[in-house]
């Protein structure tokens, strides 16, 4: 391991392991005794989608931080867009967030819980002369907006007197105007160098159904002006968000000075996570779904915490993973490769092993009984002792894989070969005698012997192999279908240059073989278990698997083949 000291690639300097920015703020806040000593943080996500791996490493920072300090945090679904969020949305967050592993109690909050509360806040402002109703349109506003090196312009409606303000922010939420006929702004200063205190709107009209307020809005909060007030209200201390709000902290800060709120929450910005080979990004994983390149928002290949899940990452993978890309302020790319690891690196202590051939090869062993049968035992996960073992069938006629077999073998394989001998997993030395081709002189069948005096796959007599393969019995083997899932992209940052991010979509991003042949007890797989098949990969069985048609999805090779190919580490 590093020395402390030493700066960890990628992180913020000077990290200790475990630690962050972040943890330093918060420890220095409660040395100096502020917030009453309590540490109490939020996950604040607009359901207007499902949940994927850049959120997970919020929901992992923010809830993780109040748990390490012996704090709590809240849920709160910032729902002040009603276009295009839902019920569905809403549920499915919960459900992921809990099989992340945590549980907010009975803190779940609604910013929409908060809409008669804000109102009147903004009827206050208002009164004081810091909020305005504006008619300039969508357009002219960002005309009088200035650009970063030129200040903005007051608009024309900047003077209405209070009575007036008031008098039609009433009627905007009584619905009397349609959508964008009017905006109310805060009053700040149209020359700030920062464009976010150029009179920000507070208020849009939007005759919209809400999924939780029905239709009794016709306005509709902005995310600035709801967030720190929610913060507010529910006596969040540490605030976290990403940097791309970095801009709007002075006015998160100006909104809960000016409403006079006693506890100021702290809002502090981090580095979202980037990933390669992937998007992550609601709208654009939303454009997968909605144009049909993939199965839906739980599938496989999607970055989606619910896509994982059914492609079998693990809770624990992901929380690992979010844990070792750290905090750190600048924006950075993490490769996918590392979370590919953390994935194996789960799997293979939880996984059990079974066999299952995916492109299969005839054996015959001609020197065993006809009809006869052996239960042979096999250890489910050489990691785990706890894990047991099961027994596995073994005939005269078996599958190997065919890649495990070359006619004209160089010295160095070590698989099966004319005159060589390997060891059958868990089975019996076997030498290959003769190959049966076909009309077009493919390899068809390998008749082989076997050497009694090697059950369990050792010899007694201590003459060694070099190559272990495995097989499944040829009358007792489950045909079955498993859908080989690579990355969903095929550039490590899909869209660069401008171009359509989904022309960057792997074509061989899942390969359906229907012809593989299983150990006989995948047929039992219940939806959700992990397994490794032998030599091959991290499967798991899809939400779909039953007796009659199994189905698994590979999770990940057991090696990282893209290292060669690309993925740098
Ligand atoms: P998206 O662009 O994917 O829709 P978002 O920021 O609009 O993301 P929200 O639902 O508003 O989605 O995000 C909820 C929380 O998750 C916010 O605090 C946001 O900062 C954080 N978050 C979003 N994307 C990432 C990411 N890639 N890495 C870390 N945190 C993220
Ligand atoms: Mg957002």
């Amino acid at each position: 391991m590093s020395s402390p000291n030493a700066p960890e690639k990628g992180r913020e300097k000077d990290a200790a392991p475990g630690s962050n920015f972040i943890r330093q703020i918060v420890e220095e806040d409660l040395r100096q005794g502020k917030n009453q000593g309590k540490v109490h943080t939020r996950f604040p996500p607009e359901p207007n989608g499902y949940m994927h791996i850049g959120h997970a490493k919020s929901v992992c920072l923010n809830f993780g931080l109040a748990e390490d300090y012996k704090g709590v945090y809240n849920l709160r679904f910032d729902d002040t867009n009603p276009t295009r969020e839902s019920v569905e949305f809403v549920e499915s967050m919960q459900q992921d967030i809990r099989w992340l592993g945590f549980d907010w109690e009975d803190r779940l909050y609604f910013a929409s819980d908060y809409f008669e509360q804000l109102y009147e806040m903004a009827v206050e402002l208002i009164k004081r002369g810091l909020a305005y109703v504006d008619s300039l349109s969508a357009a002219e506003m960002r005309e009088y907006r200035g650009t970063l090196t030129e200040p903005g312009r007051n608009s024309p409606d900047r003077d209405r007197s209070v009575e007036e303000n008031l008098d039609l922010f009433a009627r905007m939420r009584a619905g009397e105007f349609p959508d964008g006929a009017y905006v109310l702004r805060a009053k700040i200063d149209m020359a700030s160098p920062n464009i976010n205190m150029r009179d920000p709107v507070m208020y849009r009209i939007m005759h919209v159904h809400h999924h939780r307020v029905g239709d009794t809005w016709k306005i509709y909060p902005s995310y600035d002006w709801t967030h720190g007030q929610s913060d507010a209200i529910e006596k969040i201390t540490h605030s976290l968000c990403t940097v791309e709000f970095e801009d709007h902290r002075p006015l998160y800060n100006w909104f809960v000075e000016q409403i006079g709120f006693e506890h100021k929450p702290r809002q502090i910005e981090f580095a979202p996570l980037g990933l390669n080979y992937t998007v992550l990004s609601k709208r654009r994983l939303r454009e997968l779904v909605e144009t049909g390149r993939v199965s839906g928002w739980d599938d496989p290949r999607m970055p989606t915490i619910s896509g994982m899940r059914r492609r079998g990452y693990t809770p624990a993978a992901i929380r690992n993973f979010c844990e070792r890309i750290g905090v750190a302020k600048a924006n950075s790319t993490v490769d996918m490769g590392m979370l590919e690891h953390a994935v194996r690196e789960d799997l293979n202590k939880v996984a059990q092993r079974r066999m299952a051939v995916l492109d299969p090869l005839k054996v015959v062993i001609t020197n065993y009984p006809e009809g006869q049968v052996e239960e042979l035992e096999a250890v489910n996960n050489p990691e785990d002792e706890n894990a047991g073992s099961r027994t596995v069938p073994f005939s005269r006629e078996l599958y190997i894989e065919r890649n495990d077999f070359m006619e004209d073998a160089p010295k160095k394989y070590f698989r099966l070969a004319p005159g060589r001998e390997v060891r059958f997993k868990f089975a019996y030395y076997i030498t290959c005698n003769e190959v049966v081709k076909d009309a077009d002189g493919n390899v068809v069948e390998l008749r082989c012997t076997y050497d009694p005096a090697t059950r369990g796959g050792w010899s007694e007599d201590g003459r060694r192999v070099k190559g272990t393969i495995h097989w499944v019995s040829a009358q007792h083997a489950e045909r079955g279908t498993v859908l080989l899932y690579d990355r969903l992209f095929t550039e490590p940052i899909p869209g660069r240059g401008g171009r359509d991010f989904k022309e960057d979509l792997n074509p061989e991003s899942v390969v359906v073989n229907d012809a593989a042949l299983l150990e006989p007890s995948l047929t039992q797989a219940a939806p959700g278990e992990l397994f490794q098949f032998e030599r091959i990969g991290y499967f798991c069985a899809d939400k779909d698997t039953n007796a009659a048609k199994p189905l698994f999805n590979r999770t990940v090779t057991l090696r990282d083949t893209w290292a060669k190919t690309g993925g740098k580490h």
